[in-house]
């Protein structure tokens, strides 16, 4: 694979006539790397929280890597098209994703009073689009994409590009008649996930796919492509010995023992335990470890039939919802506050003997919440405001039944349902443990199943003329998030490392004296030689101390330097020097100039 293969004849441009503005220094806000690097490189500049100006290099890059994303979602068979970022809050009106995205979504009113939001995605705008116009299923499948700016006021605006206010998205959709087969939804998924490892294996980036949460709308499958950086905000579980990989709220848990048998005859007490804020402040009171304490977490169920679920796992691990729903078999939101307790919960000291005392409730114990790390007995709320029990032991204390193996569908259920974490048993390789990795979400494909189609109303005529539903998926990339996650794969002290598929240029050739006629002439000659090969070229012809301009190039990250000084010119040729190389460049001679430049970008 050539990797300057998105453009034909490469461009030269001089240093002296764009705008780099380069900065010694990151200002105090920017910590992390490609935050830091971007502002420095003259490649963004923050013009409020989560909201940046692209200048000319950072936008060079941001072209190349949605050039790379569209060549190949259209080698994928995807059409691309533009909606409005502006989106009338009436479209929302079947999905409820206005009330859903709350505060997340931007909101505006227009002169006629009309409320509107700026897109933070568009499937409500895309299903109304393609409801218009499709109306057979000769005319599906379907797969179309946009590179477009979206709006989300996200919380807390963080790392500059990773996580922004306004952002570069690609978002793709496709619309099918069926799952299986010729044309189904399956089909588009596995080729589109094929498209997204060859746009960031393009990009240059190391990454991992895993399984991801599909969630409670009628999905399927989810899968979140993750650049692999320390400094991302996801953490990842990957099995060692397979190719299994989670994000945490996806990730199962292989074989675990369970048992309530509890080797202590402990008794049960109260204690007080008033304004203790979390799970490590009561333990600390009670002279135990997190882990030898319950933590009972309330939910509702949410498909119409009212009832509770409480889910208990050990004091240090997470309860999972989605593991909570799969387990209960229903659907289940965490409780209301208000309602819980007036159904006798009382939140914040909860215990499992409440599902004895609470009509319609189901009790789920994770695994790790049955034998004691104590001796099978336990530290648990006691079910009254700012008390809670110590001596909690199972099979005497909880007045129910206790089940006799895990799953099944009693009303006490041992069952997985908190987060995988490193160290658990891989789910896919007997003796086998689990690794944390961290992670940056760079994209993210989705099978939707029915559900928009559902609340638009859109269905197709079938091959026998009966209304059928259109089946959906959808297919995410952050744009502007990969230029980030590229930079805090690749870069060091002096600054970015770009991969050559997506660096602004590809050579900087550097004229250390322009006011000499012969450097001046011999750059220009080189950046005209270089870029007829193909090459992107910035020829610096600044007049600034070379000391200055060896510094901005490594800044700046271009993968090949190019100098043109008094030394090299006297023995016939120029310095040479890759970004990654370490000390001098070497001589190249003219007429070798342009295949050694061509080698090193590997083309
Ligand atoms: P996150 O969990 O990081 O908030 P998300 O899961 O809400 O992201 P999606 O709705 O899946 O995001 O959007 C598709 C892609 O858009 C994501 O995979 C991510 O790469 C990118 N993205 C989402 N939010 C932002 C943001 N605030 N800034 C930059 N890129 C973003
Ligand atoms: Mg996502």
């Amino acid at each position: 694979m050539n990797p300057i293969s998105t453009i034909r004849t490469g461009v030269t441009h001089r240093w002296t006539q764009t705008l780099i503005p380069t900065l010694r220094e990151a200002p105090a806000e920017a910590t992390t790397p490609s935050h830091r690097l971007m502002l420095r490189s003259g490649c963004i500049r923050q013009v409020a929280a989560g909201v940046y100006d692209f200048l000319p290099l950072g936008f060079r890059v941001l072209q190349k890597v949605s050039q790379i994303v569209r060549e190949e979602m259209d080698a994928a068979g995807a059409s691309e098209l533009l909606l409005p970022a502006l989106v009338p809050i009436e479209l929302y009106g079947g999905t409820k994703r206005d009330e859903a995205y709350g505060d997340l979504l931007f909101r505006l009113t227009d002169r006629h009073g009309r409320l509107t939001a700026l897109g933070p995605t568009h499937e409500e705008t895309v299903t109304e689009l393609v409801k218009g116009s499709v109306t057979s299923y000769k005319q599906l499948p379907l797969t179309v994409y946009q590179i477009q700016t979206k709006f989300r006021d996200e919380f807390r605006p963080r790392a500059g590009l990773l996580r922004g206010r306004e952002f570069t998205m690609k978002d793709a959709y496709s619309f099918h008649t069926r799952i299986e087969g010729d044309g189904g939804l399956n089909e588009t998924y596995d080729r589109l996930y094929q498209a997204y490892v060859n746009i960031f294996t393009r990009c240059g980036l190391d990454f991992t796919v895993v399984e991801a949460e599909a969630g409670p709308i009628g999905g399927s499958a989810s899968h979140e492509f993750m650049v692999n950086a320390e400094t991302g905000e996801d953490t990842i579980l990957v099995c060692p010995a397979s190719s299994y990989a989670a994000n945490v709220e996806k990730c199962e848990i292989g074989e675990r023992g369970w048992s309530f048998e509890a080797s202590s005859d402990a008794s049960l007490s109260k204690h007080h335990t008033p304004n203790m804020p979390g799970i490590d402040a009561v333990a600390g009171h009670l002279g135990v470890e997190p882990s030898g304490m319950l933590k009972s977490v309330v939910f509702q169920t949410t498909d119409g039939e009212p009832g509770w679920v409480v889910a208990v796992v050990r004091g240090d691990h997470e309860v999972n919802e989605g593991k909570v729903r799969d387990a209960a078999g229903r659907s289940v939101a965490l409780a209301d506050e208000k309602l819980a307790k007036e159904a006798g919960f009382a939140i914040g000291y909860v215990s499992p003997r409440t599902a004895a005392t609470v009509p319609n409730t189901l009790l789920l114990i994770d695994h790790d919440a049955t034998r004691g790390v104590q001796q099978g007995v336990w530290a648990t709320g006691s079910d009254t405001k700012d008390h809670h029990d110590t001596g909690f032991v199972w099979s005497r204390d909880l007045g129910l039944a206790l089940p006799d193996a895990p799953g099944g569908d009693g009303p006490v259920r041992v069952a997985e349902i908190r987060n995988a974490q490193a160290g658990d048993p891989s789910p896919r390789q007997a003796g086998a443990a689990l690794e944390a990795r961290r992670g940056i979400e760079v994209g993210h494909i989705f099978k939707l199943g029915t559900i928009y189609s559902k609340a638009f109303d859109f269905v197709v005529l079938d091959e026998n003329q009966k209304k059928t539903d259109v089946i959906m998926g959808c297919y995410g990339i952050g744009v502007s998030r990969v230029i980030a996650a590229a930079i805090e794969q690749s870069h060091d002290e002096g600054g970015v490392r770009w991969p050559t598929p997506i660096a602004p240029y590809h050579a900087v050739v550097t004229v250390m004296d322009p006011k000499k006629p012969e450097h001046d002439e011999a750059g220009d000659r080189v950046a005209r030689d270089l870029s007829e090969a193909g090459a992107d070229v910035l020829l610096d012809d600044r007049k600034e101390r070379p000391g200055v301009k060896f510094k901005d190039a490594d800044l700046i990250g271009v993968p090949v330097r190019v100098t043109i000084g008094d030394k090299a010119l006297e023995q016939g040729g120029v310095e040479f020097k890759r970004r990654t190389d370490e000390g001098k460049g070497e001589l190249v001679a003219f007429d070798q100039l342009r295949e050694r430049v061509l080698a090193a970008l590997g083309g």
